[in-house]
């Protein structure tokens, strides 16, 4: 088999290719390869698999949908699912937060949320509002607005920011806050930053403040106590927009159906995507309050939003997205994380403090990060962990200095301990 033709994304394709690695099948907390080899995946993929692999309930909801319903445009036409895993969502959602929009991905449901923030402003008479205050570090997907508002440097390397975007400093602080567990409890004057930031260009130029509650592909970032108050708190004086991604936050990750609810901070609008269908098939999903959606449709006569998919709402991914629902709401899984288990994971990743050269683990909920020193040369330690790793079966995430974490949320005790082994065999490969 040639494998040049597909260009994979995210991926050095060379490197890829000479030494390939095709998954087969998975279940429940494994991926096993062609070759037989078996995974623990401590990932949920890509921050997406939060009911464990190829749920039959998932795959069956979608087959029956297949077969009868193989497609609909939701523009000026509808069907049942649609409606009635928007009713489910929004009844799990904080506060007034009534109405939502799909998509296929993280990425639209961002770019959703921006158009969405611009049309508001527009229909109140305000259509100069068009700036988007965001963080360092942020991933917001990688469509033109999510990469323009994105903070990972190397995302935007190739591509001129569209729009006008400014950046709040990220909350990432060694010096004060390394092995902190939960919520750091310095650093709350951070989100003082977005004062500036409205007095640099004026709130009646501002539209949106957009951050992830806690930074997921920047390093697992949680916020400080009390900083996302804060900055609802100034966006509420300036009428600025707040809009939380919670891309990866979102469906029990932290211990609530959404980050927004575990903090108490209930933002304008949030994006969902991952755990919605638990990645068996795309879907994502923008959130917003009554006021912006009766702003919005309310001041129309036609057509109010210019903008939608052909796939918006597809039958397959709604009954993929309400399957998974029963699943959650079944298992208790939005708060699995209170039932010991977080507490279990937060002790081991904590254990692992004696490793060499670590420099801070952090953890909330199931995602955790573990960072070591900077290298002068060569791969970062967490690139070579993560390569080390996957020789002993066990999939982590690289991202440069760190590994990171994000567990299925059907993870069990024993799953955390065989982490704990295979990332102390992999680590004596290197040090
Ligand atoms: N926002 C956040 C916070 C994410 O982590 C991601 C994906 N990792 C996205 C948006 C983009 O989602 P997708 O890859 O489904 O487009």
């Amino acid at each position: 088999m040639k494998l040049d033709a597909h260009w994979m994304p995210f991926t050095a394709n060379k490197a890829f290719k000479q030494s390939p690695i095709l998954m087969e099948s998975s279940s429940g907390m494994r991926w096993q390869t062609e070759e037989g080899q078996s995974f623990l995946d401590m990932t949920a993929g890509l921050w997406c698999t939060n009911l464990g692999h190829s749920r039959q309930k998932v795959a069956e909801a979608m087959y029956e949908s297949a077969k009868k319903l193989s497609y609909v445009p939701s523009f000026n036409l509808g069907h049942r699912a649609s409606f009635e895993l928007a009713e489910r969502l929004v009844a799990h959602s904080p506060g007034d937060i009534n109405h939502v929009f799909f998509t296929n991905s993280g990425s639209e449901a961002i770019d959703t949320a921006l158009k969405i923030a611009m049309a508001y402003h527009s229909a109140k008479g305000q259509s100069g509002r068009k700036i988007f205050i965001a963080r360092e570090r942020a991933y917001h997907g990688v469509n033109i607005g999510g990469t323009s508002v994105g903070g990972i440097i190397h995302n935007s390397r190739h591509f001129d920011r569209w729009g006008s975007v400014d950046h709040l400093p990220h909350t990432h602080d060694l010096a004060n806050n390394a092995f902190s567990r939960g919520l750091p409890e310095t650093g709350v004057e951070k989100a003082s930053a977005l004062k500036d930031l409205v007095a640099l260009h004026g709130a009646e130029n501002i539209a949106a403040v957009v951050v992830e509650p806690i930074a997921g592909a920047g390093g697992v970032l949680p916020p400080p106590v009390g900083y996302l108050k804060e900055l609802r708190r100034i966006c509420d004086e300036h009428d600025i927009l707040l809009i939380f991604d919670e891309v990866v936050t979102g469906f029990g990750r932290t211990g609530s159906f959404t980050a927004s609810i575990e903090f108490d901070v209930i933002p304008d609008m949030y994006t969902s995507a991952k755990g919605l269908t638990s990645g068996a098939v795309p879907m994502g999903a923008t959130f917003c309050k009554d006021f912006i959606y009766d702003t919005v449709v309310g001041s129309a006569e036609g057509i109010e939003l210019w903008h939608g998919y052909t796939y918006s709402a597809h039958p397959i991914a709604c009954a993929a997205a309400n399957a998974c629902l029963d699943i959650y709401e079944e298992e208790s899984l939005f708060t699995r994380v209170n039932s010991g288990i977080g507490a279990y994971f937060e002790n081991a990743i904590h254990s692992l403090s004696d490793l060499p050269q670590v420099v801070d683990i952090r953890n909330y909920g199931l995602l955790g990060a573990i960072e070591f020193a900077p290298q002068s040369e060569g791969l970062p330690l967490g690139s070579r962990l993560f390569k080390k790793s996957m020789e002993q079966g066990l999939m982590v995430r690289g991202a440069g200095d760190s590994i990171i974490l994000s567990p299925p949320l059907i993870i069990e005790e024993q799953h955390v301990d065989e982490f704990v082994d295979k990332l102390r065999a992999a680590a004596r490969d290197i040090f």
